[in-house]
């Protein structure tokens, strides 16, 4: 769906843009917004990504990497940035609450707001939307914006079609959920004729692993795994004790809830983990178990169907204990 047509001439002559994605980026965050940065370089616009948070250390080595802004250390030249911006591009969020900090700052900023986003229940925030909750990733929309509402499939070259290629690749699960249609895979062709070199990139996102991060990760299979057999339920519950034992950072609990969703039988897998100053949670399910309801009735936070997140300012184990009563509620779905 898009929405705000009528502003699309705006791109037409230079301007000063800032992109935006939701805080602690993921590889469609970034990869969605380094490719649409890329585009607009090229187009000739003064272009800059603001982020509100670092990201894993496993997409530092995405195309342009290098040039982006961390609000947190450069408050005032993010600032001033924001103040002369005629458009704000909201990427892979559609509730600016998900940007954290910067989302005052987006709030208050004069620029328009263009949204390219694929979750549900949209904000009402921007004057230019393209939304559509059936995209697999923000990258796809990405690439469909410039490919068919800019008509520039041949502007996309080989940078651009790495980022993109990321983005669907992180939020497809390698191409393996539900919302890999055909038209992804064609979309997927098509960036790798632009130019994506989809093994490296592979390589560079799966097989980057620190030797203490795979410890990490059987350390977590071994001591922090608890499978609740009668609702087809698993979580791993991570205290503030195991990630110092281990100097977790952004990213190292990337992918565990799907070790705890691959068991055999498994449905609904969580992970709950105590980053000190919040109890984070990710869920993923299989089929109808709505992950996204979940989270937002119980836990302040949404998503998709089958990935939604969340957070409380309860401490762990009282999030867990939530999670497990909240479970009998979704017995038809999970017994
Ligand atoms: P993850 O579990 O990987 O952090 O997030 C999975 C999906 O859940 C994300 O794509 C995002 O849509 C959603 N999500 C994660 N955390 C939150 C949150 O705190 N609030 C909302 N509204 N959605 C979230
Ligand atoms: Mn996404």
């Amino acid at each position: 769906m898009l929405q705000g047509e009528e502003f699309l001439t705006e791109l037409a002559k230079p301007k000063k843009i800032i992109i935006t994605t939701h805080h602690k980026p993921d590889g469609d965050a970034l990869g969605s917004s380094l490719g649409l940065y890329h585009w607009l370089k090229k187009k000739g616009h003064d272009v800059h990504v603001v982020l509100s948070s670092d990201f894993p250390a496993f997409l530092e080595w995405m195309p342009g990497f290098e040039t982006l802004i961390y609000y947190p250390e450069q408050p005032d030249r993010a600032q001033q940035l924001f103040d002369e911006a005629a458009i704000i591009f909201c990427l892979d969020y559609s509730a600016l609450s998900r940007t954290n900090i910067l989302e005052p700052v987006i709030r208050a900023a004069k620029g328009q707001k263009w949204m390219i986003d694929h979750h549900l229940d949209p904000e009402d925030f921007a004057q230019v939307s393209y939304w559509d909750s059936n995209a697999a990733a923000t990258a796809q929309l990405v690439y469909t914006f410039i490919a068919d509402v800019y008509n520039d499939k041949e502007g996309i070259d080989d940078v651009i079609a790495s980022c993109l290629y990321t983005g669907i690749m992180t939020d497809t699960g390698s191409f393996r959920f539900k919302s890999t249609t055909s038209a992804v895979h064609h979309i997927i062709a098509n960036l790798i004729d632009a130019g994506a070199r989809n093994w490296e990139i592979h390589e560079n996102i799966y097989n980057s692993s620190t030797e203490n991060r795979l410890k990490f990760l059987g350390y977590c299979l071994l001591n922090c795994l608890e499978v609740i057999p009668e609702y087809h339920t698993a979580l791993f519950a991570l205290t503030r004790e195991d990630l110092q034992k281990f100097n977790v950072t952004t990213g190292d609990t990337e992918g565990l809830v799907n070790y705890a969703l691959s068991i055999k039988g498994i449905r609904l897998a969580g992970l709950f983990v105590d980053r000190t100053e919040l109890i984070k949670l990710s869920l993923r399910s299989i089929g109808d178990i709505p992950c996204n309801e979940i989270c937002k009735k119980h836990f302040n936070g949404g998503g998709h169907l089958n990935a939604a997140g969340g957070n409380s300012t309860e401490d762990l184990q009282t999030v867990v204990n939530r999670f497990k009563s909240v479970l009998p509620e979704y017995k038809e779905y999970l017994t």
